[in-house]
């Protein structure tokens, strides 16, 4: 227990597991967390007078059990023996061999293939804020710097499984960035920039970090700094595969912020469980592509060439079929290269994995091929830069064991030839039968037994049998050991000098094995950068090769880029809600214009249900995935790029998440309308819809008023069900009225879901009413109270009608029984005493 309090006094804030023997063991506040995280048993021992509880788990099991200790959000620090106790007579040293939290994960049982396990730092510095995202797991090392709804939107998208930030600021962390992540603090003393900028550039071996890009960005690469600090602290040190630290070029990427990220639902939706466009769109087969569509997803490109580059390729590869195919193979029999190469780097790599490496590798090599013959020059460029590492391949061929395990220290991981000594010891170890054979039979000859048997068990090693009918003819210096029923077992001098000899071998091959595969490994770090590139240039194939497969089967066409500020959208569809219909109820399709000269802003009105959204998130999602390099699901689609896109949904759709509704629609759009720019595209959702009527309908109106005046023109869809806003066609030449039409029959509404031009002469409330089964009574009424309403001009006389409602009808209404009409009838009905009532009487009085 001294042992364990002073190792747990270096880890306060860690769950601490204490190896003992074949256990890891948890003790006092540890055991009782473990216990409930894990369900294990908590016992309690005695330890000297005082209790302390205890929990523990077989060593094997760690991989089950340390994924779901750090998936509750535990920092773990694993506490082993550094020692063979056989070797000591005093208490066995231990030590902390590695700190694993939310954000600082290797072990695969933690890490999910498709997805990146980043860990951010934050640095909030006078007047711009640095963050820095690391993935152990993959080398990955970016930095950014600028406003905190910038950085917000990084952490949203990067989605982080730990942040980081200095003590003194914790609560302004909190305030500018909520508290949605597994959080972590470190001393203030980390955050300088002195100490930070050291640390990288003694990281990096450089004198100063101007290659990388990054040297004018100080609170970015504080930040960094800090992450790198944490990754020393959880004991860390062999980093040589985080070769560069990359700039997140904000001014490359489409500017969309957290709520629109949310809104489109991107790849986290508000229902658990709901489809996402991620989920739709991801083809990919490899992890590394799998983690690249993401981040492309999050990064939409502005550079219409690098934009149309990759339409280049998907065309491309769209024409050529079979050559797509074959890319997808090869692709197939990569192992994640990336985090194959990060566990060599942190020595964390076996030998199976080892020879993982050298086939995907090896699966490199066609792959280059067939980009290299290709006629698209991205794809040759691509060919010409992967690099199937021909020596790393061959040296792990004859190094390694085509079938080697999984755990070094089991034997059969070193090939023939590669250690003469090895191969001698081998020699020793197996020639053994043809040695035990002879002597078996030179025994049987000597003493005339017949069914002599020579074996081995754990307890005993080697010994003789002898069945009990020959039990007579056992020569004296033999010594007995175990009696069967039937027999007896013995030894020899000279089984155990055999013995010995074997076992001396076989311990020795285990450790030369050892020795070797650690050679090798650190003989593989040379290779790092070439395989991490040829890795990033496989997931951008796959990624490519994905938007290939997924605009094939669901039918996208490729848009045309140009210089315009235009959207032309013919026949968009929504390419999750179409992958979600039954065949019987297709996906209608819709046209969207949009233009600076004459349609810029498009107001859509329609019932509830009639398909607004739809629409408005179908026209995001189309330029987005245009830009991404995918094609779209369109008929045809002509679009200058967009640098921005907005969305805003109305209070009542957000009501669920318990914010002060009205005020936060309210300072969100506030944020668009200082924010838009000439290439911008809005997305407006019922805004407005928080407040009263004619609150909302002004509220609204203004804002797409100033849109319209505003010098940037900004291209705007607005959803809304005030249709009182179709008026400001009349003034605003480059506002436009369209609606979601719809077909009244009889006593129904039937949803066509086409956006034709015009506006919308009703409210649709009481249609909805209707399907929703309101009586009959209530309906009439409704439509008798609108048409009224509708007919009045001012706020005053509306307030004069509504105190008129009621009186000048002979209507019953609801509301108003105290009304002089209605109160004889109201005293008659309150008199009567059903219970006493018999049928027929009830039926007089009705
Ligand atoms: P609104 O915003 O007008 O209330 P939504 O856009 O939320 O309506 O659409 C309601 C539902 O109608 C969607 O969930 C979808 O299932 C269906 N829908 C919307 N647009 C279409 C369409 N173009 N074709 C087929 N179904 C659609």
């Amino acid at each position: 227990m001294k042992q364990y309090n002073t190792i747990k006094a270096k880890y306060p804030d860690a769950l601490l597991l204490f190896r003992v023997g074949d256990f890891y063991e948890t003790f006092g506040e540890d055991a009782v967390k473990a216990a409930k995280i894990l369900n294990i048993t908590l016992t309690a021992r005695n330890n000297g007078g005082d209790q302390t509880e205890l929990a523990g788990f077989p060593h094997h099991s760690l991989h089950t059990y340390l994924p779901k200790l750090v998936m509750a959000g535990c920092r773990v620090a694993i506490c082993d023996q550094l020692e063979d106790p056989k070797q000591t007579k005093k208490i066995v040293k231990r030590g902390v061999t590695e700190l694993v939290t939310p954000g600082v994960a290797l072990n695969d049982d933690i890490l999910q293939s498709k997805s990146n396990n980043f860990l951010a730092a934050v640095h909030i510095a006078k007047d711009t804020v640095g963050v820095s995202f690391l993935d152990v797991s993959t080398g990955e090392f970016l930095t950014a710097e600028g406003s905190e709804e910038y950085i917000d939107k990084l952490l949203q998208n990067f989605n982080p499984s730990e942040v980081l930030f200095s003590k003194q600021q914790r609560k302004r962390f909190a305030t500018a960035f909520g508290d949605g992540f597994h959080t972590f603090y470190l001393e203030d003393w980390v955050f300088q920039q002195d100490y930070t900028a050291e640390l990288l550039q003694k990281h990096f071996d450089v004198k100063n970090l101007k290659g990388f890009g990054v040297d004018h960005l100080e609170a970015g690469t504080i930040a960094s700094g800090a992450a790198l600090h944490y990754l020393g602290e959880t004991q860390h040190n062999n980093l040589k595969h985080i070769t560069k630290l990359s700039r997140i070029a904000e001014d490359e990427y489409v500017w969309m912020d957290r709520f629109t990220i949310r809104n489109l639902e991107l790849y986290h939706s508000a229902q658990q469980n709901a489809v996402t466009l991620l989920d739709v769109i991801d083809m990919t087969i490899s992890p590394m592509g799998g983690r690249m569509l993401k981040r492309w997803l999050a990064l939409p490109l502005k550079n219409p060439e690098k934009i149309t580059r990759r339409h280049e390729v998907v065309s491309y590869l769209l024409e050529h079929p079979q050559w797509l195919e074959q890319v997808q193979q090869h692709i197939k029999k990569m192992s994640d290269l990336e985090r194959l190469i990060s566990k060599t780097a942190t020595g964390k790599i076996n030998p199976r994995e080892v020879v993982q490496l050298k086939n995907s590798m090896q699966a490199v090599v066609p792959l280059k091929e067939l980009a290299l013959q290709s006629a698209n020059e991205s794809l040759r460029i691509i060919g010409e830069q992967l690099n199937d590492c021909q020596l790393l391949r061959d040296k792990i061929l004859e190094t390694l064991l085509e079938e080697a395990p999984v755990a070094i220290g089991k034997g059969n991981v070193i090939a023939q030839g590669v250690s003469e000594t090895l191969d001698e010891l081998r020699g020793i170890a197996t020639g053994g039968k043809e040695y035990l054979d002879n002597m078996l039979q030179r025994e049987s000859e000597r003493t005339g037994i017949t069914s002599l048997k020579i074996a081995s068990n754990n307890v005993f090693g080697y010994y003789i049998e002898v069945r009990n009918t020959h039990k007579d003819k056992v020569p004296e210096e033999w010594i007995r050991k175990q009696t069967l029923v039937s027999a007896e077992r013995y030894i020899t001098e000279e089984l155990k000098e055999y013995e010995t000899k074997i076992l001396g071998a076989e311990e020795k091959i285990l450790a030369l094995e050892q020795e070797l595969f650690a050679k090798l490994v650190q003989w593989l770090l040379q290779f790092i950068a070439p395989v991490q590139q040829t890795a990033a240039l496989v997931a951008e194939l796959d990624c490519l090769a994905s938007f290939a497969t997924h605009a094939k089967t669901c039918n996208y066409v490729r848009p045309t880029l140009d210089d315009t500020f235009d959207l032309h959208i013919e026949e968009g569809r929504h390419p999750v809600i179409e992958q979600q219909l039954p065949p019987d109820n297709p996906f209608i399709a819709n046209d969207v214009f949009l233009d600076r000269d004459n349609q810029q802003i498009i107001m859509i009105t329609g019932p509830n249900m009639s398909g607004k959204s739809a629409i408005l998130r179908q026209t995001a999602l189309i330029v987005l995935l245009a830009q991404m390099g995918s094609f779209v699901p369109a008929t045809a689609v002509r679009m200058g790029c967009v640098d921005k896109i907005f969305t805003r949904v109305g209070a009542s759709d957000n009501i669920s998440m318990g914010e002060s509704t009205f005020m936060v629609e309210m300072n969100e759009t506030a944020s668009i309308l200082n924010n838009v720019s000439e290439r911008s595209l809005i997305l407006l959702d019922e805004i407005g819809r928080g407040t009263s009527t004619y609150d909302g309908i002004s509220i609204a109106w203004a804002i797409s008023e100033y849109l319209h005046e505003h010098p940037s023109r900004a291209k705007t869809l607005f959803a809304t069900h005030y249709h009182e806003l179709n008026e400001m066609t009349e003034t605003f030449s480059r506002i436009k009225n369209y609606n979601v039409s719809v077909k009244e029959l009889k006593d129904n509404v039937l949803f066509l879901r086409k956006l034709v031009p015009g506006g919308s002469h009703h409210s649709f409330g009481i249609h909805v009413a209707k399907m929703a089964g309101m009586p009959k009574i209530v309906l009439q009424r409704a439509n008798k109270i609108l048409e009224r309403l509708e007919k009045s001009h001012s706020s005053d006389e509306l307030s004069d009608k509504m105190k008129d409602i009621g009186k000048d009808e002979l209507q019953l209404s609801f509301f108003n029984l105290d009304d002089p009409l209605l109160v004889e009838i109201r005293d008659e009905i309150l008199e009567t005493d059903i219970d006493t009532l018999t049928p027929v009487e009830a039926l007089m009085k009705l």
